[in-house]
């Protein structure tokens, strides 16, 4: 029996064993001849995108439910080691096991950075995982408890990307439904960001940003960096002292380190190099796909760490992963457009088109599209029927989210 590997359940693992078992399924192909294995530390695919809200209990997927019908092994457990020579990964799990592979693909996503901050690792929250925004919603729903009675009610979000954008756009509505009504006066929500200006690299979405920021009342402190934190309160650079009981680190993400086992030059992310066939460049049987790979997506720009780039990389790798195993033509993976749908909590959401982000619409026609992505698109068919899940994961590029367009 021949055996594919998937490392990781994320968007671009998920998308890359339904890929294969489709390209295998239409191949008649037995799953006496070829399994498709993932491993994934957890039994749950992870609506990552949407970690930033309150609702998190929608966010994951039983594995069971997509791999169970269409004859997918799932190992829960981490692939600790990779044997590119020898094509075996080691996997920590309940019995520690050794993997051989025919074809690996290589899915293990991205962590957020943690740079050595003082008082970061112990006082910071952050949405980057599942459990990780559980953390952040558990300690807000603690704060009427807390025993320093400065800050409180105050939050501040470090970083102002695409996710302190979202995570500070919804933290008023969510304090306001988790503090006392004599306490609503002293929510105070601070995004702060190094950038001279918040939301400095969103192009047309930029002063919608800002405007959406202050009607919902959040403070902006652009241009500081974070110095230090403690249990009471953040330091900036500028000397300027904010007291906080929740601090939200939101400083942008870095491949999986597994991604330096790797025998290449990885970019600045960390990301391992794919050709167009999401092939590890120079390196025998290994595909790759998401957060730790990185392609020229559309024959010049680098992908982006993104579910839009993931998703699509997901299919492709899992369909080509069959055809290089079979001696069949690949398919070039390539994507001429670039959206950015930014939730901005109660106010909306923005939509900008275009690697210069051109913006496209605002407020509540674009908070539909992003409705539409978060809780739709971007999901896996739930069916549990084997013809709908095989069917979604075609090496197709899909056409741009649909809104409604500026007049
Ligand atoms: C709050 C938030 C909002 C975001 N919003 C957007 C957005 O609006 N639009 C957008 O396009 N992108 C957005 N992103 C980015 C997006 O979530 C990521 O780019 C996407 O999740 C990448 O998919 P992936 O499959 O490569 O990695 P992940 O989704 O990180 O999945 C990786 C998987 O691999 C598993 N894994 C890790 N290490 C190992 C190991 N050693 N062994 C086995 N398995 C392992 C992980 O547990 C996980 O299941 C957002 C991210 C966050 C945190």
């Amino acid at each position: 029996m021949k055996r594919i590997v998937v490392i990781g359940a994320g968007f671009a693992g998920l998308w890359s064993a339904v890929g294969a078992a489709r390209k295998l399924d239409e191949l008649h192909v037995s799953a006496d001849d070829v399994e498709v294995v993932v491993v994934n530390p957890t039994a749950y695919h992870s609506i990552r995108v949407r970690n930033y809200e309150s609702r998190l209990d929608e966010t994951l997927v039983p594995l069971a439910d997509v791999f169970d019908p269409i004859g997918v092994r799932l190992i829960e457990g981490a692939a600790s080691q990779i044997d590119t020579a020898n094509r075996r990964v080691s996997v920590d799990s309940t019995e520690p096991l050794e993997l051989d592979y025919d074809r690996l693909v290589f899915a293990a996503g991205s962590t957020l950075v943690h740079p050595a901050i003082p008082g970061l690792a112990d006082y910071s929250f952050d949405v980057d995982t599942y459990a990780s925004a559980c953390k952040l919603q558990a300690h807000l729903h603690g704060l009427a408890s807390r025993a320093a009675p400065a800050g409180r009610y105050t939050a501040v979000v470090v970083g102002a990307g695409l996710t302190g954008v979202e995570l500070a756009a919804e933290l008023p509505a969510r304090l306001r439904g988790i503090v006392p009504e004599a306490d609503r006066q002293a929510i105070r929500v601070i995004l702060a960001d190094r950038s001279p200006k918040i939301g400095q690299a969103m192009g047309g979405a930029q002063p919608v940003i800002e405007r959406a920021m202050r009607e919902l009342g959040v403070e902006l402190l652009p241009g500081v960096s974070l110095k230090s934190l403690d249990a009471d309160g953040v330091e900036f650079s500028n000397g300027e002292r904010v007291e906080a009981a929740t601090v939200a680190w939101c400083g942008g993400m870095r491949a999986s380190p597994l991604a330096a086992q790797f025998p290449v030059v990885a970019d600045g992310f960390g990301r391992v190099p794919v050709d167009v066939f999401l092939r590890v460049e120079g390196v025998a049987g290994a595909f790759a796909a998401g957060d730790c790979a990185w392609l020229p997506i559309d024959g010049m720009r680098p992908s982006v760490m993104s579910c839009q780039h993931g998703r699509p990389m997901g299919r492709y790798a899992g369909h080509n992963v069959v055809c290089d195993l079979y001696g069949l033509p690949m398919l070039p993976l390539r994507i001429d457009w670039y959206t950015t749908i930014l939730d901005l909590g109660p106010w909306g959401a923005v939509y900008t088109e275009g690697w210069d982000r051109h913006l496209v619409s605002e407020g509540e026609a674009a908070k539909r599209t992003k409705q539409t992505i978060n809780c739709d698109r971007i999901y896996p068919p739930r069916t549990r029927v084997r013809e709908d899940i095989l069917q979604a994961a075609a090496p197709i590029v899909q056409t741009p989210p649909k809104t409604m367009r500026a007049q």
